[in-house]
């Protein structure tokens, strides 16, 4: 069960669930539940557009804790903090992207998916395998074995 939650000190708004420990994920303060008068009664985790402004003068920014700089600053802060996490998850998802490209590339440096089974555990049929191919049995073999790579999970060649 959420409960809508506000912080006393920089005015934070944040739903939180119910015996989570009720800590401001901005200021660390402890957060305090918003009356239910001040909720939606259908999304009772939603504020009260009308009386939104009211609650946070009434319950915020008359409250002795209330600290106006920090009040300010959380929405950019929070802003900042939220696109510094989208900038971090993004490198961490290339970064890992790049690894797994590295792992299924791996020795045989190809990394092709298989159109059968779509594993990534394919390898290219090697230039020197086509040219003893083509070497014992004529150009033709070249023609016919046209495929580039091989599939080690299902045997298939494309
Ligand atoms: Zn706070
Ligand atoms: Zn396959």
């Amino acid at each position: 069960m959420w409960k809508q939650c506000y912080c006393k000190k920089c005015g934070r708004i944040v739903p939180k669930e119910t015996d989570s420990n009720w800590k401001c994920d901005y200021c660390n303060s402890k957060v305090f539940a918003v009356p239910k008068e001040y909720l939606m009664e259908k999304f009772p985790t939603i504020l009260e557009e009308d009386t939104k402004e009211q609650f946070i003068n009434d319950y915020i920014k008359s409250s002795p804790e209330f600290d106006p700089d920090l009040f300010e600053r959380s929405a950019e802060d929070l802003d900042a903090r939220l696109k510094k996490r989208e900038r971090e998850l993004e490198i961490a998802k290339k970064s890992y992207e790049r690894m797994k490209k590295r792992q299924r590339t791996g020795s045989s440096g190809y990394g092709v998916k298989c159109p059968y089974c779509q594993s990534y555990n394919t390898r290219k049929i090697g230039t020197f395998a086509k040219a003893m191919n083509a070497a014992l049995f004529g150009a033709l073999s070249i023609s016919v074995n046209s495929k580039n790579f091989h599939c080690n999970q299902c045997g298939s060649d494309f």
